[in-house]
């Protein structure tokens, strides 16, 4: 416990030091749709999305631009950051809103990147919408600019079946878009969980934890807003980051979904339609996540019930 208090002791220093310098620094003011979280290191926001960008002295390194109209917006709200031009554009994953509308930053030259399985996802389900990469990768990228960098890695299906976990260097904070979500874990929105990938869910998270690890990451950027009800005054945009302790968190909600459908499998709690029947599972685990709804479980978990039954 006291390591604990130490450690956020040192956090909280660390983030006033840069805070104070960063307002040392005479520059212009952000504008409304922007927020800085680190050296170099941007938040754009549209809609209920943000986008990180990475702004170095060789150039800006941008990651999913949304959809046309966004592009256009984040890219006004770039140019009132910095006059470096936007040399690379990084796709997070393969859906549609997230990657949309890139031509506005390959109009002035930048090259697209994405993992390998993305851009065939664009060839075998093209839309016009989607600029095709002219970089891929398989498991690993640096995008280096200016004595920055953003570290790409790819652990195998998660959220679809190409998502880029993205590193700021250095910063030395991570995205997990749409599977990590400042500022709690989150329960499914959708419970037929149509993006999940079972069968690789548990290394993929297992291969996160250690690079955060391995790193000292201590902080998760958000990849949406939205706006919290805090009881008092108008609803509060979501912060932008969270600790990094929410990585384990969202996972442990996923081994807890694996664990309920393994002991429904074994004692035959599973009804001929692959429901588990709901009054059998322990609920407990599941009640702390944000957006909990109790009838979701049994659709949530026959997902997994596939994964088990029929291998998908
Ligand atoms: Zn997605």
């Amino acid at each position: 416990m006291e390591i604990f208090v130490i450690k956020r002791g040192i956090l909280v220093m660390l983030s006033a030091a840069w805070i104070l310098s960063a307002c040392n620094r005479s520059s212009p003011p952000l504008p409304p749709d922007v927020e800085q979280v680190g050296d170099g290191v941007y938040l754009f926001q549209s809609s209920t999305h943000r986008s990180l960008f990475l702004v170095t002295n060789d150039g800006v390194i941008v990651t999913d631009p949304l959809n046309a109209d966004a592009a256009a917006d984040y890219r006004s709200a770039i140019a009132a950051v910095t006059d470096q031009p936007v040399k690379f554009v990084v796709y997070s994953h393969y859906h549609w809103d997230r990657v949309s509308g890139a031509d506005v930053f390959t109009a002035e030259g930048a090259q697209i990147i994405a993992q390998e399985r993305c851009a065939q996802r664009f060839r075998d389900n093209p839309n016009p919408a989607v600029v095709m990469p002219d970089i891929t990768f398989e498991n690993e990228y640096q995008v280096s600019l200016g004595g920055k960098s953003l570290d790409l890695f790819y652990f195998g299906p998660s959220h679809g079946d190409c998502l880029t976990v993205f590193l700021a260097r250095p910063a030395n904070l991570i995205q997990i878009v749409d599977l990590v979500e400042p500022p709690h874990t989150s329960f499914p929105d959708n419970p037929n969980v149509p993006y999940v990938r079972p069968h690789n869910l548990r290394e993929f998270f297992a291969q996160v934890q250690t690079l955060t690890e391995e790193n000292g990451v201590t902080q998760v950027l958000a990849s949406h807003i939205k706006r919290v009800d805090n009881g008092n005054d108008e609803p509060q945009p979501s912060p932008a980051t969270a600790p990094v302790t929410i990585i384990a968190d969202q996972a442990r909600f996923w081994n807890e979904i694996y664990a309920a459908v393994e002991t429904a499998r074994a004692e035959k709690n599973i009804g001929i339609d692959s429901f588990v029947k709901l009054k059998t599972i322990d609920l407990e685990p599941f009640e702390s996540f944000d957006g909990y709804r109790k009838e979701d479980l049994p659709v949530i978990m026959r997902r997994f019930v596939g994964f088990y039954d029929m291998g998908r």
